[in-house]
């Protein structure tokens, strides 16, 4: 059963009213509005309060905006996209269990999006979604009421609402992606493709003043300006601001970029607070250790996390696509992960056995060399300072410069 709520051009029409208890309402607003380079709409104040029949969750917002609502499984999790806005919540908007609502994140989807997630621990439904215009002291105001449902019904509203944002959302994934490939210079530049891990509505892991996301933007941007300096490197990054990149995309911009090499920053948390260290992953098809899988499933998530994948291939093809990685390609990444660990070893603390073999997704480009680097965990006190510390960022990205450096220089002399 779907209510649909309806709202253009500043009324509502209600539709099913007698399904309400029982149902989902979307609401799905159409009134397009040309896509804006910065956000020109704020929003001031998430706020989430529990009342007898529904939980309702308000944005403040500085204006009038369009929205739409649509609900995603295994974990619960109600997804509102915005136009691009800037969020200066105050400190106390934080995110808290409410009710089944186990809290909520915020960023930048892509351009022009951004995205509110809200967690659930069970299955709630919308059961009206509008905009309130200013009265009185208030402003503008988007509201959100939810209520409690079942699974079925979660399933069958969550289904309906995602064929829907598909559907609004299809003209626009035929663009090419954000990044622009890079134009192949005379000469022998190597293309190195930066990818710093999760962005936007996906933090990554929490650290004591910082988010992951955070750390390896830093971090990559240090390693940019490291390579480029040298005059020998073309440097495309992934994502150079506070931005969602979906994990197959990252890829893309690898194999798009006819990428000589793809090196993805992360740093994490986990229980063991004493545990710290750098290590650097290689491709496997199985993890070679619980630990290595945890992250790889912690890094995986990232399209889990943001919210939906649009480009879902099936399996089969991921599998063949794998297959076809040649061994050279494989061999190559575990070269250039030697050399980060042989080098990394001077300038920073490293976790026992260093390199290791995980099945992150970002590493599966059947042709170019990637690695992906752990640069240290963030639940270890000692970690989360150094890696916020733009200092040491700088030395972190001049060790793996070098190791990049060396890696070349090795597979120049092999090939000759
Ligand atoms: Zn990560």
């Amino acid at each position: 059963m779907l209510a649909l709520l309806i709202r253009a051009k500043g009324f509502e029409v209600r539709t099913t009213r007698w399904v309400m208890a029982a149902a989902v309402a979307l609401l799905v607003v159409m009134v397009g509005s040309a896509a804006r380079a910065e956000p020109d709409g704020r929003v001031f104040n998430i706020r989430v309060g529990q009342h007898p029949d529904k939980t309702r969750v308000v944005l403040d917002l500085s204006r009038d905006i369009d929205f739409f609502v649509f609900l995603l499984p295994d974990p619960y999790r109600i997804v509102v996209d915005l136009p691009e806005l800037a969020f200066e919540l105050p400190a106390n908007a934080r995110s808290r269990p409410v009710g089944r609502i186990s809290g909520w994140r915020h960023g930048l989807f892509e351009q022009g999006t951004s995205r509110l997630v809200i967690d659930a621990t069970e299955p709630m439904t919308v059961k009206a979604a509008f905009v309130l215009p200013p009265s009185g002291t208030q402003g503008h105001r988007l509201v959100l009421d939810l209520v409690d449902t079942d699974r079925p019904r979660f399933i069958s509203a969550s289904n309906q609402s995602v064929k829907k944002r598909v559907a609004l959302r299809a003209p626009r994934l035929q663009e090419p992606p954000a990044a622009s490939p890079p134009e192949r210079t005379a000469g022998d530049r190597k293309v190195v493709v930066i990818d710093p891990g999760h962005g936007g509505v996906d933090p990554g892991a929490l650290g004591p003043n910082q988010y992951e996301k955070a750390i390896v933007l830093a971090t990559a941007k240090a390693l940019k300006r490291e390579l480029e300096k040298t005059g020998r490197y073309t440097v495309v990054m992934t994502r150079d601001r506070d931005i969602f990149v979906r994990l197959r995309e990252r890829v893309a911009i690898a194999r798009g970029s006819n990428a000589d090499l793809f090196v993805s920053l992360h740093a994490d948390t986990i229980d063991d607070r004493s545990l710290r260290g750098l290590s650097v992953y290689t491709l496997s098809e199985t993890a070679s250790d619980t630990e290595a899988e945890l992250l790889a499933t912690h890094a995986n998530k990232s399209d889990i996390i943001a919210g939906m994948d649009f480009s879902n291939e099936p399996p089969e093809v991921t599998n063949i696509l794998i297959d076809l990685a040649q061994r050279r390609t494989k061999n190559l990444s575990v070269r250039l992960a030697g050399y980060v660990v042989d080098e990394m070893e001077r300038e920073t603390k490293l976790l026992g056995r260093a390199h290791r073999f995980a099945g992150f997704a970002v590493l599966k480009a059947p042709d170019v060399p990637s690695i992906l680097i752990e640069l240290g965990f963030l639940s270890n006190k000692t970690d989360a300072r150094t890696l916020s510390d733009p200092k040491h960022q700088a030395r972190i990205a001049w060790g793996i410069a070098r190791s990049i450096d060396r890696y070349f220089q090795g597979v120049q002399s092999a090939f000759r």
